[in-house]
């Protein structure tokens, strides 16, 4: 019942001298603090490693900020605002973004392979990531000059309304899309006319501080800083700084629960891109070949470490036979194994902790009387067996209100439920403390619009996953967050209102 792991003659040495040989290239040379537009030791000197997720390797150590690197950077941060960004004009800021743009285009296949390495996602994925961030840069770019206010006139007195940065801003981001995380939180913070400090996931720093290589000489210094290291030691901090008025963080729900905790000590704003469990509806009239491309590709993209993998299946009885017996071709026949390499469908997940969350939820789900129809283990490889290997995995028979089904797994993992009743289905499918995504497989526009209407979650797809171009808000419902990322509106959750009132009489 395993996937395919693409053996072909490789061994653990084969696989770790490819991904040294990668790394000589792109490891970006400065693994410090990025703080002021200086690459600065973290206070206390120490340092963390970072791993290859494929070879279990070192790939290199890197400052582990702390408080007070915490408050240094939002210092620079402030002089940079106050000093300088805060007089920016739209025209200055979009030319900034447009250039950052071009070139992280530059440097698509270096960032790209450096994001593969560290987080071990495949390379056909990181390009599509890289990608994804230039085009981020380029739509706040354009954004920047559909910022406006409005008026009030009444007899006598004038009102406007301005919308200004809230000066400095804290981010903290996950080890899911590395760069794409950042270039989610840099681009309208600084397209608003923000300064930001950054942290990236301690699993995960390497790109954003590579990115900051490419774009040391046109970012003005202190515009954005970046302290690596780890949630407790320097994310905590950030979101109790004073300095900070506003925060944005994605990753889990429970430590978006801590942050916004945090955050109310200082009373400072949140945006919160939390956790998803997301549910895929499919009706009797679809076409079981092209469901299967969808519900694929919704599960296991990205090893299934995505915050709106489509991971309940909510299968109409009609097509449940045809459409399952596709999915479990469609698992066994993937292709696991080296990211780098271009055939590899999926690659290890982040960490061997994720790992273990993953089969440990397995291994509750057995226990709750679960069938595997496909996967559940590691794959059989002894070239692989240094990684953070899961082989794609379905399972059905699951409670409905199993921790299983409940909690977000973050693997490659989808559970599914056969359905007749839509009432019925819709119950359980809205039964979870998430919303972040949804989606619905059929021909029928009337169905598909009365299904998008009925999931409580804050994106729907229809008859496809996972594509978010900028310009559709993102973001999730219930507890899955608080915000809208990705779109125009962004801007105004870094910004605030002001209203100014004349008297003309
Ligand atoms: P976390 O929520 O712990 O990590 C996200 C970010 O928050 C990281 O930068 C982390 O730092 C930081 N962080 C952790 N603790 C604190 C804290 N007390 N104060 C401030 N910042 C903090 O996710 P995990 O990496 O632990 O993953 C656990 C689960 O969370 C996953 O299995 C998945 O279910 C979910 N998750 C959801 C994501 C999403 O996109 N919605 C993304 C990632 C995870 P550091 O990593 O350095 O400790």
């Amino acid at each position: 019942m395993s996937s395919t792991s693409d053996d072909g003659g490789e061994t653990i040495e084969s696989i770790r001298s490819r991904h040294r040989d990668a790394a000589a290239d792109v490891v970006p040379e400065h693994t410090q603090l990025y703080i002021g537009g200086e690459w600065q030791d973290a206070a206390s000197g120490e340092t963390f490693d970072t791993l290859n997720p494929t070879t279990g390797e070192v790939l290199a150590s890197v400052a582990r900020g702390g408080e007070a690197d915490i408050d240094r950077a939002v210092e620079a941060a402030w002089d940079a605002y106050d000093e300088e960004w805060s007089e920016t004009s739209r025209a200055e800021r979009q030319a900034l973004l447009t250039e950052i743009a071009d070139r992280v285009e530059e440097h698509q296949e270096e960032l790209a392979t450096l994001e593969t390495l560290d987080n071990g996602k495949t390379l056909m994925e990181a390009r599509m990531d890289v990608g994804g961030v230039a085009e981020q840069f380029r739509f706040f770019a354009g954004a920047t000059n559909s910022q406006s206010g409005h008026t009030r006139d009444e007899p006598g007195v004038h009102g406007e309304v301005i919308r200004e940065p809230y000066g400095v801003v804290g981010q903290i981001i996950p080890w899911n899309f590395p760069l794409a995380m950042a270039s989610w939180k840099l681009a309208p913070a600084l397209a608003a006319g923000n300064c930001s400090v950054l942290k990236p996931a301690e699993q995960t720093p390497l790109s954003v501080l590579r990115f900051l290589e490419i774009v040391d000489d046109v970012v003005p210094d202190g515009v954005v800083n970046v302290v690596t290291g780890y949630g407790e030691e320097a994310g905590d901090p950030l979101s109790r700084h004073e300095g900070v008025r506003k925060l944005a963080f994605t990753g889990s729900t429970a430590v978006g629960k801590q942050i916004m905790r945090n955050a109310a000590e200082n009373v400072t704003d949140v945006t919160l891109e939390l956790g998803g469990k997301s549910p895929i509806v499919v009706h009797a009239d679809a076409d079981p070949e092209e469901a299967v491309g969808v519900i694929a590709m919704a599960i296991f993209a990205n090893t299934g470490e995505c915050c709106e993998a489509g991971s309940r299946l909510f299968v109409h009885d009609d097509v449940a036979e045809p459409i399952l017996e596709g999915l479990i071709g469609a698992a066994e026949g993937m292709t696991v194994g080296d990211p780098l390499k271009e055939e590899t469908d999926v690659g290890p997940k982040v960490s061997q902790e994720q790992v273990d969350r993953t089969m440990d939820y397995l291994e509750r789900a057995k226990e709750g009387g679960a069938t595997f129809l496909a996967g559940g283990d590691a794959p059989d490889d002894e070239a692989l067996s240094n990684g953070c290997f899961v082989t794609p995995t379905l399972v059905e028979g699951l409670d409905h209100d199993h921790e299983a089904v409940q909690e977000e797994i973050f693997g490659p993992v989808l559970e599914v439920f056969r359905w007749d009743d839509y009432d019925e289905m819709m119950t359980l499918a809205n039964d979870v403390d998430y919303g972040l995504a949804g989606g619905v497989i059929t021909n029928d526009l009337e169905l598909a619009d009365r299904t998008a209407r009925d999931i409580e979650a804050g994106y729907i797809w229809v008859n496809t996953w996972h594509e978010m171009s900028p310009g559709l808000p993102y973001g999730g419902y219930k507890q899955s967050g608080i915000g809208r990322e990705l779109s125009v509106e962004t801007l105004d959750y870094y910004t605030q209102a002001k209203s100014v009132k004349y008297g003309l009489d």
